[in-house]
């Protein structure tokens, strides 16, 4: 059993893709916190994020782990846990930069394949690019919308206000259209995938709308 769930930032991805794991016995992997760890350790240690022939030498470098428990996501970049620092302004701003090196993608993707080929139940994988590129043959795929008004208010909100909406809005538009805009597995809705407009929906309604599509 997969299940991949894509969608642009600030859509409750991350929030609704635990809940169902969690619903469903399932293991739960957030790819997006694997871009931020790279995208950490290339800043830590000094790395020019806009050079991608830089980014590619070093994107071999750090050893990125994940936990697979939806009650405990856990991410480390070299054995330390990196949960909180992946979340700053500084690497959201340079995330899409690193992940659209090749060299990048390619280190995660077969990371991702492996977690999900080994997880006992199965596994519900978030991201941008999982039911089109990482897993073409998951069992179920979502793919999570949201008005830019809604998805920069909970964004905004996540940040307990420290940033304004508005702001917030700008950032989550440039870093879509990065993502959408990237040549290699850009940020798109597989053919196959089933859309879910989260706007006007809380994350029961959307977490028991998944439910219901993966125990069709
Ligand atoms: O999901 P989250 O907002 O944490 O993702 C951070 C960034 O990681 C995205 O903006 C995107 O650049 C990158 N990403 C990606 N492919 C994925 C997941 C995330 O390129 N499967």
């Amino acid at each position: 059993m997969i299940v991949a769930i894509d969608g642009p930032s600030g859509t409750g991805k991350s929030s609704t893709s635990k809940a169902v794991a969690a619903r469903l016995g399932l293991s739960y992997l957030d790819t997006g916190a694997q871009y931020r760890a790279m995208t950490w350790w290339m800043l830590a240690n000094g790395v020019d994020v806009q050079d991608p022939a830089a980014v590619a030498d070093a994107s071999g470098k750090p050893v990125v782990t994940s936990g697979t428990d939806p009650l405990h996501p856990q991410i480390s970049v070299d054995g330390t846990d990196v949960s909180g620092p992946i979340r700053s302004q500084e690497v959201t701003a340079a995330v899409s930069a690193v992940s659209a090196v090749p060299e990048v993608r390619a280190r995660m993707v077969d990371f991702q394949r492996r977690t999900a080929a080994a997880a006992p139940a199965g596994i519900v994988v978030e991201g941008r690019d999982i039911g089109t590129t990482v897993l073409p043959a998951a069992t179920v795929k979502i793919f999570l919308t949201a008005s830019a008004e809604v998805r920069a208010a909970r964004r905004s909100g996540e940040l307990n206000g420290a940033v304004s909406v508005a702001a917030t809005r700008e950032a989550l538009i440039r870093r879509d259209a990065a993502d959408s805009g990237r040549t290699t597995s850009p940020l798109a809705k597989a053919d196959d995938a089933v859309e879910v407009d989260t706007s006007e929906l809380t994350l029961d309604e959307v977490v028991d709308r998944i439910v219901a599509l993966v125990e069709q």
